[in-house]
Parts: C-alpha cells; sequence; structure tokens
C-alpha cells in the first residue's frame, strides 16, 4: 500500500469511528482527568522505515497513566534482569479490573506488571543509581522510548491522583506486608503517580510502540533502545494481560498486542510492520479507549495485522 493510501485509510477509519466515543464516559476517579472534551481522537502508525502517518488530534498532550507500565517494566528488566523481576510480579492474566484487589488475597504475588498492583511492585524496584535518583532514570528512558527531549510532566494530574489514590495506597501497603515490596511505600506510590503523569501525545506513543515492534530498535535513528529479547517479553505480557478483562476478547478479536491507559490512550505494536498509537478519551468499563479500540479492530481488518 503506498504511502497515500495508508494515509487515506487511517483518516478514514477515524472520522467513522469518531462518533464511538458516545458509547463510553471520560474516567473521573482520578478528578483532574474528567476535564478533557470526550470528542478528541488521533491515530500514528510508523512502518518500521520511520515513516510516520497521523490523523486527528495527534498532537494533542495528555498523562500517559497505564501505558508507563509496559516502558516502565521493560526499564526494569533492563536494570535489575528478568530474574530480580519476575521473582515479585507473573505473567499471567487476571480477568479483573485494573486496580482490583481480589486476587492478591491468598496470593500476594500480582498476577502480572500490566495491572496495578504488579506496576506498583515494578515501579518500587527502580532504584538511584549513578545516572540519577528514580525520578529522572524513568524520565531518561521515556525521553528516549519518545525520541523527544522534551517530555513534561502534568503537576495538577499527579497531585489530583496522589490524593485520591486510596485503592492504590491500599494495594502498596499490602504488598508491602507480603514483602513484595521493599523500603518506603509511600516513595514507590509517589514514583508510580510521578511515571503515570508524564505528558505525550499520539506520536510520542507511536514512537515507543515502533521500538516495540522493530524488536528494541527506533526505525527513526536507528538507536537500540531495548534489547531485543525485553521487546518480545513486553509484547508478549501485553498481549494477554493489556486490556485488563477485555484481553482475550482483544487478543483474539484484534491480535495485536496492546497497552491502554485511562487518559485514553493506547500504544499497540505490530512486529516488524508497524508502531501504532490511538487516542480517544471516553472509555469502556474496562477503562479502554472506545475509539481507539475501535480504530484498532478496523485496521487489523484492512491491513491484515492479526499476528495469529
Ligand atoms: N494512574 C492510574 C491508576 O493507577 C493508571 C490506571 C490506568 O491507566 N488504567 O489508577
Amino acid at each position: 500500500m503506498s504511502n497515500t493510501k495508508l494515509n487515506i485509510l487511517l483518516e478514514d477509519i477515524l472520522n467513522n469511528k469518531i462518533n464511538s466515543y458516545k458509547n463510553g464516559k471520560v474516567a473521573n476517579y482520578i478528578p483532574a482527568l474528567s476535564k478533557v472534551k470526550p470528542d478528541l481522537a488521533a491515530a500514528v502508525m510508523i512502518d518500521m522505515s520511520g515513516e510516520s502517518y497521523k490523523v486527528g488530534d495527534w498532537n494533542y498532550k495528555y498523562t500517559i497513566q497505564s501505558i508507563s507500565k509496559p516502558l516502565v517494566l521493560a526499564l526494569a528488566i533492563m536494570e535489575l534482569g528478568e530474574e530480580a523481576v519476575f521473582k515479585r510480579v507473573g505473567v499471567e492474566p487476571t480477568g479483573e479490573e485494573f486496580n482490583s484487589i481480589n486476587k492478591l488475597v491468598g496470593h500476594p504475588k500480582p498476577f502480572n506488571p500490566m495491572i496495578n498492583a504488579g506496576a506498583i511492585a515494578i515501579t518500587s524496584l527502580i532504584r538511584e543509581n549513578k545516572s540519577g535518583n528514580s525520578f529522572d532514570i524513568i524520565l531518561k528512558f521515556f525521553e528516549k522510548v519518545f525520541g523527544n527531549k522534551d517530555v513534561e510532566f502534568d503537576e495538577e494530574v499527579y497531585k489530583s491522583e496522589k490524593m485520591t489514590a486510596d485503592r492504590n495506597r491500599s494495594l502498596a501497603y499490602f504488598l508491602k506486608d507480603h514483602r513484595i515490596i521493599s523500603g518506603d511505600v509511600e516513595k514507590s506510590l509517589d514514583l508510580y503517580f510521578k511515571q503515570c503523569s508524564f505528558k505525550v501525545d499520539t506520536l510520542d506513543i507511536a514512537r515507543a510502540s515502533a521500538i516495540l515492534a522493530n524488536n528494541g530498535f527506533d526505525p527513526i535513528n536507528g538507536n537500540e533502545v531495548i534489547p531485543e529479547k525485553v521487546a518480545s517479553l513486553v509484547r508478549s505480557v501485553m498481549l494477554t494481560c493489556g486490556m485488563y478483562d477485555r484481553s482475550g476478547s482483544f487478543a483474539i478479536e484484534v491480535g495485536i498486542p496492546a497497552k491502554s491507559g485511562v487518559s485514553g490512550g493506547i500504544l499497540a505494536p505490530v512486529k516488524n510492520r508497524f508502531g501504532i498509537s490511538v487516542f480517544g478519551p471516553s472509555l469502556d468499563n474496562s477503562g479502554n479507549s472506545v475509539v481507539g479500540m475501535n480504530i484498532l479492530r478496523k485496521l487489523s481488518k484492512e491491513l491484515s495485522l492479526h499476528m495469529i
């Protein structure tokens, strides 16, 4: 398919799916997130030669939220190795909502790193080292995966989440009690709230997605950002656990590894083909972007992206 044809297809799909935002709701459990316009929508694709295709509100900035989870997972494995990471977190889907506490009772090792309990445990592993404090280590890694030296931080969303995070706090203290988290719980939580509050646009997330799709190499500048094995592991965890309690049906229907966030973004890498990212703040009741999922469904069909 030629470049122009792909742009036209993407534009068409976005225009066709944009009204489906009416079938969902913007997240409001973090008060600052509820201020967004529900009908924003964007899609970006980057192919393996580094060419990008951008439609809709692709440069609208939103907070990364749970899309940070696969990226911080990659970082933690790079910093500490697979064994240390998977001693604390499993790789099995839960079939439960993203901030569920149910499955931890009797099984304190979080099922996977894509749900809040698992992600908080992973974040607690990122510790100060010679290249800086834990916040700077995450920021520098995000700058690399987004190919963007000006990654900003949303103070309002960060504070809003920190003040209302009773559920995440209870997950973290439970994990500390069971020695899954060591050290200062509030410090780990604070870092987790901060990692969720970096501002990104759909192009930034598409770049990270393209790096994961291209086996860890940035297709735009050729740099190796993530080791190949880690990129493959992260894609696999996203395929089975990235869309929370919709992960199974999404994998069957769309067949692309994906990670959603409650501000409406989705990162979806198609191995050796495209880094895709979609955005639309209106969510289904599992916390996944309605418009974003619809765009991915259609793209998967039109471009035969289903991996199975
Ligand atoms: N910061 C959010 C939280 O912990 C992220 C959740 C999400 O994007 N699903 O609740």
